[in-house]
C-alpha cells in the first residue's frame, strides 16, 4: 500500500465528513478509493491503478475526466480572469453560454439564470415560481407537485420536493408544502399517475405553483424509468390548469438519456428547465435555470418585483467557459448521434441479465443501464454494496442505488472500456448472486 494511500485515509478518517454515509462504519470498515488522477473514463488509484468510472463523478463528467479541449478552456480562461460578481457585470463568457444553451434548449426557454449546483438550479425554479405566482395575481400559489421517490437535491427548499425517505424523514416537520403523486414508473404507470395529478389539479389548482419532474428517469430513486406519455399527459394537464411545468435535467440532460435533453422523447418544452451536471462536464461547479419570456417578464416592473437571490459565484467565467466548449465538443464530435451503438452495447448487456436468478428487473435507455437485484429495497439495501466490492477489486467503479446496480458511464466513452466495464458488471453480480 502506497504512503500517499495510507496518509490520505488517515487524514481523511479522522476529519472529512461524507456525504451519504454513517461515519462510523466507515471510519470501521470502509477501504475508500483514493483517487490521484482521471483521463477519459478512468481513474487512476494512489497504488498506480486504473479504475473504470461507473457513473462519470456522480453522472457529471458526461465527456470523460479532464477532456483535453476542457482543460484546455479552462487555462485560456484562468489567465484572463477566474471570478467576477455578475450582479450588474456582464462577461462574455456568461453572455455567450446564455445565448449557446438557449439554442438548443426546447423551444421557448429564453431566459437563463445561473447558479453553482444541480440543487441550486432546482432551488431557483422553485422561489421562481413562487414569486410570480405572488406577484401576478395568485398569491395563493405555494404548493408543489413532485413524483414519489423524486429526487431534486439537498436544500431545504428542494428536500419537500424529493421522495426518498431517508433524505427526506429527518426535516419533514420544516418543508414547504409538496403533493407527491405515484411515480409513472411504478406499477400503475403514467395512467394512474396523471389520474392522480388530474384529481390533484382538479381539486387545488388554485394553490399550486408547479409540477416538478425528472423527465423519463428517475435517477436516485434506482434509475426508474417511464414512458414520454407521463411528460405528454403532464404538460397537458399543466396547460389546461396554468401550472408551471418544472423539468429538472440536472441528470438527464446533455444527452445521458439518448437525446440532449429527455424532455425532447416526449416532445415537449417546459416552463422551467434545470441543467448542472453534464451542463458543467464534470469540472466546474456551474448550473442554470432556464426560464420563458412569461416568467422572465413577471418580474419586470418596480424595483420590488426583481428576483432577489444570487450565489456568490453565478455565472462564474471558469465554469462558462468550461460549459460553453462542453457544448462545442457534443457538436464538433457529434456526442449524442455517436452514442447510439454505446447505447445498444448496455441495452444488451442489461437485457442478457434479465433472465438470471436473482435479478428481478433490468432496463436502459440512452447511456443509462440498471439491474434491481433481490434482497432488501431501498437505499440502505447491502446487496448492491457486495457487487461494488467486486467490481472495484476487478477495476470497476460501480456505486450501486441501494439493490439497484448500474451505469452511466461518460458518454463517449471508448467501445472497449464500455465492454470492459459491462463485462465486470456482469461478473461481479454473478459472483455476488451465486455466493448467497
Ligand atoms: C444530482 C441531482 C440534483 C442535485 O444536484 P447537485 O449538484 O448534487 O446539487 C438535482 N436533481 C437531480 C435530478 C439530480 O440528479
Amino acid at each position: 500500500m502506497s504512503d500517499l494511500r495510507e496518509r490520505t485515509v488517515a487524514m481523511d478518517k479522522a476529519r472529512v465528513w461524507h456525504p451519504y454515509t454513517e461515519m462510523s462504519r466507515y471510519q470501521r470498515e470502509t477501504e475508500p478509493l483514493v483517487v490521484v488522477r482521471g483521463r477519459g473514463s478512468k481513474l487512476e488509484d494512489a497504488d498506480g491503478r486504473e479504475i473504470l468510472d461507473g457513473n462519470a463523478s456522480w453522472w457529471t463528467a458526461t465527456l470523460g475526466h479532464n477532456h483535453p479541449r476542457l482543460t484546455k478552456a479552462l487555462e485560456t480562461q484562468m489567465q484572463k480572469i477566474c471570478h467576477t460578481a455578475l450582479a450588474g457585470i456582464a462577461h462574455p463568457g456568461a453572455s455567450e453560454l446564455a445565448e449557446e444553451i438557449c439554442a438548443v434548449a426546447p423551444p421557448g426557454l429564453e431566459h437563463v439564470f445561473y447558479s453553482d449546483n444541480g440543487s441550486t438550479s432546482v432551488e431557483v425554479a422553485m422561489k421562481l415560481v413562487l414569486q410570480y405566482w405572488a406577484q401576478n395575481g395568485r398569491p395563493r400559489r405555494v404548493a408543489f407537485v413532485a413524483l414519489e421517490e423524486a429526487f431534486h437535491g439537498e436544500t431545504l427548499g428542494v428536500t419537500a420536493l424529493g421522495g426518498v425517505d431517508v433524505f427526506r424523514d429527518p426535516f419533514s416537520k420544516v418543508l414547504l408544502e409538496c403533493q407527491h403523486i405515484p411515480s409513472p414508473a411504478s406499477e400503475g404507470g403514467h395512467e394512474a399517475a396523471l389520474a392522480r395529478l388530474a384529481e390533484i389539479f382538479e381539486a387545488d389548482s388554485d394553490r399550486i405553483a408547479a409540477l416538478v419532474v425528472e423527465p423519463m428517469v428517475q435517477g436516485a430513486a434506482g434509475m426508474r424509468m417511464y414512458s414520454a406519455d407521463f411528460l405528454r399527459g403532464a404538460r397537458r394537464l399543466c396547460d389546461q390548469f396554468d401550472i408551471f411545468l418544472v423539468c429538472d435535467e440536472v441528470f438527464t440532460g446533455y444527452g445521458r438519456t439518448g437525446r440532449m435533453w429527455a424532455s425532447q422523447h416526449a416532445g415537449i418544452s417546459p416552463d422551467i428547465l434545470c441543467t448542472a451536471k453534464g451542463f458543467s462536464g464534470g469540472m466546474f461547479p456551474m448550473a442554470a435555470t432556464l426560464a420563458t419570456p412569461r416568467i422572465f417578464e413577471g418580474f419586470l416592473g418596480e424595483a420590488s418585483r426583481a428576483f432577489y437571490y444570487g450565489h456568490t459565484f453565478c455565472g462564474n467565467p471558469l465554469g462558462a467557459a468550461v460549459a460553453r466548449e462542453v457544448l462545442r465538443v457534443f457538436r464538433d464530435e457529434d456526442i449524442i448521434a455517436s452514442a447510439q451503438a454505446k447505447a445498444q452495447r448496455i441495452e444488451r448487456a442489461f437485457a442478457e441479465m434479465s433472465g438470471w436468478s436473482g435479478v428481478t428487473a433490468t432496463r436502459s435507455l440512452g447511456m443509462i443501464g440498471a439491474c434491481d437485484l433481490e434482497g432488501d429495497s431501498g437505499y440502505l439495501s447491502e446487496v448492491g454494496w457486495r457487487v461494488y466490492a467486486e467490481a472495484l477489486a476487478s477495476g470497476a467503479y460501480l456505486r450501486p442505488l441501494g439493490n439497484v446496480v448500474y451505469v452511466t458511464p461518460s458518454i463517449n466513452i471508448p467501445d472497449e472500456d464500455l465492454d470492459r466495464l459491462l463485462d465486470i458488471l456482469q461478473t461481479s453480480v454473478a459472483k455476488v448472486l451465486g455466493d448467497r
